[in-house]
C-alpha cells in the first residue's frame, strides 16, 4: 500500500524536534520504530504532512540508573530492554515483557515511548509501567512535565500527551531486595499483542507479608488499568494461594470487557482473574526466592 505523500525531518536534537512538532501542530507526527504509525499511514487512517523522524536523537535512546531509579530513554528498543543487563537484574519485569512482544522484527524497531504513546489496548508495556508505578516525562514548548502511568492513559489510543509534546523518559522504582514480578499473558498468536495480559510486582516485608503490590491489566478492556481492588485485599496480608485466588477473583471487577473475533467478553473476564492469580503466585515466589 502506499502512504499519501508526506515531508520528513529528522531532527538532531530534541530542542529541534520540539520546535518542529510546535510550529507544524496537529500536521505533524513523531515517527519512532513506525511500526504501528507507518500502517496508519498507509491505509490512510493518518495523514500526517510532516513526519519528524526521532531516530537521531542519541539522548532519547538508552537505559541508565539514576537517584534510586531506572530511566529508559523513549526511543529505546523493545529489544535492548530485553537484553539489557542493568534490567535483569535490578527490574526483570520490564526484559520479561519486552520478551513478550509480537516477534523479532517488532523487538528490534518498535519503542517503548511509541508503544505507551500510541496507546494499543492490548500492548504489553502499559501493563507492566501501570503494575511498576512508573512515571513519564513530557517534553513540549512551556519545558517538561511529569505523568504517574494512571495519568496517562485515558482510553484506547489516547493519552494524556497534547499533540505538542514528546515523552522523551520512562522512570521506574528499582527492586527492593525482597520484591519479585511477573508477566502473563494470553497472546494473539497473529500479531503477539495481548488478549489479555496481566503484570505484577509485590514486594514483601521481613515477616513475609505483602509490603506494597502493583497490578497492571491489559487487552481486557478499552485501556490498560491498575487492578486496584485486587491489590487493596492483598496489601499487609500474608499472600497464600487461597488468598490470591480468592482476590484475583476481583480483577475484572467495575470493568466492561472488551469483546471481539479473538475472545469474547466473558471469556476475557476469565482470563484476567486466572491470569492475575498465576502472576501473583509467580511474583510472590520470586520474592521470596530473592536473594538480592
Ligand atoms: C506485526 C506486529 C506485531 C506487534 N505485536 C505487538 C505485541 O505483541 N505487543 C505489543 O505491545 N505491541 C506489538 N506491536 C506494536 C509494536 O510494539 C510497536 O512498535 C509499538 O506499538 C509502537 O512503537 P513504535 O516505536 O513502532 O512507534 P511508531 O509507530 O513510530 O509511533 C506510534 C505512535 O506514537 C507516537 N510517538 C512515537 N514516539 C513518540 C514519542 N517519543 N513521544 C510522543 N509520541 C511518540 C507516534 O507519533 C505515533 O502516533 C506489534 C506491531 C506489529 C507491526
Amino acid at each position: 500500500m502506499i502512504p499519501a505523500a508526506f515531508d520528513y525531518i529528522a531532527p538532531q536534537t530534541l530542542d529541534e524536534a520540539v520546535r518542529a512538532l510546535a510550529s507544524h501542530g496537529e500536521d505533524a507526527k513523531l515517527l519512532a520504530g513506525g511500526h504501528s504509525l507507518l500502517p496508519l499511514i498507509k491505509l490512510r487512517l493518518a495523514n500526517p504532512k510532516l513526519l519528524i523522524d526521532l531516530a537521531r536523537i542519541s539522548t532519547l535512546n538508552g537505559i541508565s540508573e539514576q537517584d534510586g531509579k531506572i530511566v529508559i530513554g523513549a526511543l529505546t528498543t523493545h529489544y535492548q530492554i530485553e537484553s539489557a543487563e542493568l534490567l535483569k537484574k535490578k527490574c526483570p519485569l520490564l526484559p520479561e515483557t519486552a520478551g513478550e512482544i509480537g516477534d523479532v522484527q517488532v523487538r528490534n524497531r518498535g519503542t517503548i515511548g511509541g508503544s505507551l504513546t500510541h496507546a494499543d489496548p492490548a500492548a504489553d508495556w502499559p501493563a507492566a509501567i501501570l503494575a511498576l508505578g512508573g512515571e513519564l516525562k513530557l517534553r513540549g514548548p512551556k519545558g517538561e512535565r511529569t505523568l504517574g502511568a494512571e495519568e496517562f492513559f485515558l482510553g484506547p489510543m489516547t493519552t494524556a500527551i497534547e499533540p505538542n509534546e514528546i515523552l522523551t523518559e520512562i522512570r521506574v522504582p528499582i527492586s527492593s531486595r525482597r520484591s519479585g514480578s511477573a508477566y502473563h499473558k494470553m497472546a494473539q498468536q497473529a500479531s503477539g499483542f495481548a488478549i489479555v495480559g496481566v503484570a505484577v510486582s509485590v514486594s514483601l516485608d521481613a515477616k513475609g507479608s505483602c509490603e506494597e503490590i502493583g497490578i497492571g491489566v491489559t487487552g481486557l478492556s478499552d485501556k490498560a488499568f491498575r487492578a486496584h481492588a485486587v491489590e487493596d485485599r492483598l496489601r499487609g496480608r500474608k499472600l497464600n494461594a487461597k488468598l490470591i485466588e480468592e482476590s484475583a477473583a476481583l480483577a475484572a471487577d467495575g470493568i466492561e470487557p472488551l469483546e471481539d473475533l479473538h475472545a469474547n467478553a466473558q471469556f476475557r473476564a476469565h482470563l484476567a482473574r486466572v491470569y492475575a492469580a498465576r502472576a501473583i503466585k509467580e511474583a510472590v515466589k520470586r520474592a521470596g526466592g530473592s536473594r538480592r
